[in-house]
């Protein structure tokens, strides 16, 4: 072969030596003349396959059908290049994608068109690739905009939170980012944070607490966490702040993020829930929980000092009543005054707590001796007693107290209140307005009382109740007209138990109610099957009157048991009348309409008050067995007796003495025209079987 060939064949080697572009030459036909190794790569035909096969071979069905392979051709001939991008396909049947430029081969001298050369590249890569760039592109755009969003949030989220957020420069010093509060907060008078070291914030305080925060952040590992109490531009306020060192990925820490948010309120709700817990709403005096912290501390402090603690229970005397009559606003304007009266005779390291109603409670510290907790129960007493004036009313209270000392009685907080609370019983049994020290005594005494309680309500249950019935006799007549009802209780091991034992008890506990029933019931029956006309008297505790269904009750006692209400007297004790009485002579009045008899039984005793008579339309008295005892050696329950029956009589009421126990007795009875008597000279209380054996060998 030369070295030296003609332009043409340099030309058509070139041309074989092409791989990367299909290039070939067309008839004006469109034939294909030849076919190079880049069109054999291309497409997959090799030149013998090819050439002298019309081009239109490379276009697909639906291609041909439109008549494109002639229109391309048309193209290239009228403009002299035709040129486009779009799919081929291979002889496999695969597609790709080609740029197609099919140029005119024009003869220049007569401008007779010798044929088209066709150059086709595979641009299938190069697409993919730049499909591939315009998605990235997309994408980069939506994030891009998606940042932008997410940044604008952020932004507002800073701004709106309900903190206050400063971003300090690490390496700098200077604020970055102040959002809105903490501008308000530490900026004030309109002057922007940002560009500022902490320590050119315009007030001193603020410029301090900022400077301090944001570089301990900046120190320490973790969040630096506090809570300060500082002079802001708005006052002062309590803020709850985080600061902690930013990184930025690259392990540079680049910021230093505070937080801070306002916990003034908060603090203060937070101070007020805790006021409300421990405080009593109506006196501001400390509640039932916080009077036990401090008796429980003060017991600590007086065991390291050695001195006495005494915890004092007190109890309004006749405060039911007062609230009763004058209302609820009136008691609680008089608990709010009996609190201010207590609180002034204490020192100030003494507790007053109000426990509920009418109770208070009192923690003395540091005592020397007991007789300093017995003056200042005096001194409580005492200052108490002076008339109060509300409301155009004046009226006193008083007040009963029950001392407990620590360590004497007991060392801790819980039983030596409830020792106090029994010796305020004890005070309030002793007569009211006065108070009482705890000794063990009392102790055993509510020890018992609680066994009787709990026993008490087997009894009820098992029957253990009884009646026993004591004659009552008209001595002008010498007859038997009626009996007493007396309660007992027939104790499986303790035998039998008499009312005084029992009755005060089952009156605190409310246990009366039911037991009151009982005996009504049983008395009512009993009565019932007696073949004659002598009544039954049953009595009835004042504390049956604080239920509204007494009356009720009476009536269906008397209806179960066929009784006639002629038959039966109610005795009742002045204490009835006692107090707010209205409502309790209302109460009478409804007994009486039912038929029943009432009488005023033990009379003489108690509070004792002619005027008592005048209140209700009494069917008997009964004088009071102490008078009758004392009748023949005392002048002056002779006197006494002789008042009672002169009045009686004048009033046309029935008198009863109770407790004639001899001959002398009885015969100066008949002489003061006392009209009926009981005691045990005519019978003891026996049970109902006894009372007719007794009844049939009676003479009187
Ligand atoms: P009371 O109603 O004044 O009853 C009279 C009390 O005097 C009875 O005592 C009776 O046994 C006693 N007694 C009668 N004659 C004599 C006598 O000649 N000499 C002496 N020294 N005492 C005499 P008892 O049965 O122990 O009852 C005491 C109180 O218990 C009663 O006094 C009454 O207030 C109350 N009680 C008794 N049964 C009931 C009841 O069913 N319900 C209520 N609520 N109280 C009752
Ligand atoms: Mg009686
Ligand atoms: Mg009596």
């Amino acid at each position: 072969m030369s070295l030296v060939a003609s332009p043409d064949a340099m030309y058509r080697l070139l041309i074989q030596s092409v791989v990367d572009y299909a290039i070939y030459l067309l008839t004006p036909e469109g034939v294909v003349a030849n076919w190079n190794p880049g069109a054999q790569r291309a497409k997959g035909y090799s030149a013998e396959e090819v050439v002298g096969q019309h081009y239109s071979m490379f276009y697909t069905d639906a291609e041909r059908l439109a008549g494109l392979p002639a229109l391309n051709l048309e193209r290239a001939r009228v403009t002299g290049r035709f040129e486009e991008q779009g799919w081929r396909q291979r002889k496999d049947g695969s597609h790709f994608w080609t740029s197609v430029v099919i140029e005119a081969i024009v003869d220049e001298a007569s401008g007779t068109l010798l044929g088209f050369c066709k150059v086709t590249r595979d641009m299938t890569e190069q697409r993919r690739y730049e499909q591939e760039l315009l998605r990235a592109k997309e994408l980069a755009e939506q994030y891009s905009q998606e940042m932008a969003g997410l940044s604008q949030f952020l932004d507002s989220v800073i701004a709106n939170i309900p903190a206050s957020v400063i971003v300090q420069d690490a390496r700098s010093e200077k604020i970055l980012l102040a959002n809105q509060q903490a501008e308000r907060l530490f900026g004030g008078h309109g002057m922007s944070m940002i560009g500022l070291l902490p320590a050119q914030c315009p007030a001193p305080a603020i410029a301090d607490y900022l400077g301090q925060q944001l570089s301990r952040g900046a120190r320490s590992g973790r969040a630096f966490a506090a809570e300060t109490r500082v002079d802001t531009a708005v006052g002062s306020r309590t803020l709850r702040s985080r600061a902690l060192l930013c990184n930025n990925g690259k392990g540079h820490s680049d910021y230093v993020l505070f937080v801070a948010e306002d916990a003034t309120e908060q603090l203060a709700a937070h101070a007020q829930i805790h006021h409300m817990a421990h405080h009593d709403a109506l006196t501001g005096l400390p509640n039932r929980t916080l009077f036990s912290d401090r008796l429980t501390q003060a017991l600590l402090r007086g065991e390291e000092q050695g001195k006495l603690t005494a915890a004092l229970c007190l109890d309004l005397d006749n405060f039911k009543n007062i609230n009763d009559t004058l209302g609820h606003a009136f008691g609680d304007k008089l608990l709010r005054a009996l609190g201010k009266r207590l609180r002034a005779e204490l020192r100030e390291h003494d507790t007053l707590a109000r426990l509920g109603g009418d109770e208070f409670a009192v923690v003395l510290t540091g005592l020397d001796n007991r007789e300093a907790a017995c003056n200042t129960a005096r001194r409580l007493i005492a200052a108490i007693s002076p008339a109060f004036h509300i409301e155009g009313h004046q009226f006193s209270v008083g007040v009963s107290i029950g001392v407990a000392l620590s360590p004497d009685d007991h060392l801790h907080a819980e039983p030596l209140l409830c020792y106090a609370d029994m010796a305020l019983y004890e005070a309030k049994r002793n007569g009211r307005n006065r108070f009482e020290c705890f000794h063990v005594g009392l102790d055993v005494a509510a020890r018992q009382r609680r066994l009787v309680e709990t026993d008490l309500r087997t009894a009820l249950h098992l029957s253990q109740l009884q009646m026993h019935y004591q004659p009552v006799v008209d001595h002008h007549r010498g007859c038997v007209t009626g009996y007493e009802a007396l309660l007992r209780w027939q104790h499986p091991q303790r035998g039998m138990i008499m009312p005084m034992d029992f009755i005060p008890i089952a009156e605190e506990t409310g246990l009366i109610h039911d037991i009151g029933i009982r005996a009504l019931n049983l008395a009512c029956q009993e009565a019932a099957s007696w073949d004659s006309e002598q009544t039954v008297a049953v009595n009835l505790s004042p504390v049956q009157f604080r239920d509204a269904n007494l009356t009720h009750i009476v009536a269906l006692a008397l209806a179960d048991s066929g009784l006639p209400p002629q038959r039966l007297e109610l005795e009742i004790t002045e204490s009835v009348l006692l107090g707010n009485s209205e409502e309790n002579v209302q109460t009478l009045r409804a007994l009486k309409a039912l038929g029943v008899s009432i009488s005023l039984d033990d009379f003489g005793t108690g509070y004792s008050s002619l005027g008592y008579l005048r209140s209700f339309p009494f069917d008997r008295i009964k004088i009071d067995k102490s008078f009758v005892h004392d009748m023949c050696e005392s002048r002056e329950a002779m006197s006494i007796i002789r008042a009672i029956t002169e009045l009686s009589n004048s009033l046309m009421i029935k008198t009863t003495a109770e407790g004639v126990e001899s001959a002398e007795q009885m015969r100066r009875l008949a002489a003061e025209g006392c009209s009926h008597v009981q005691g045990y000279l005519y019978g003891r209380p026996v049970p109902a079987s006894e009372r007719l054996i007794r009844l049939s060998g009676e003479v009187l």
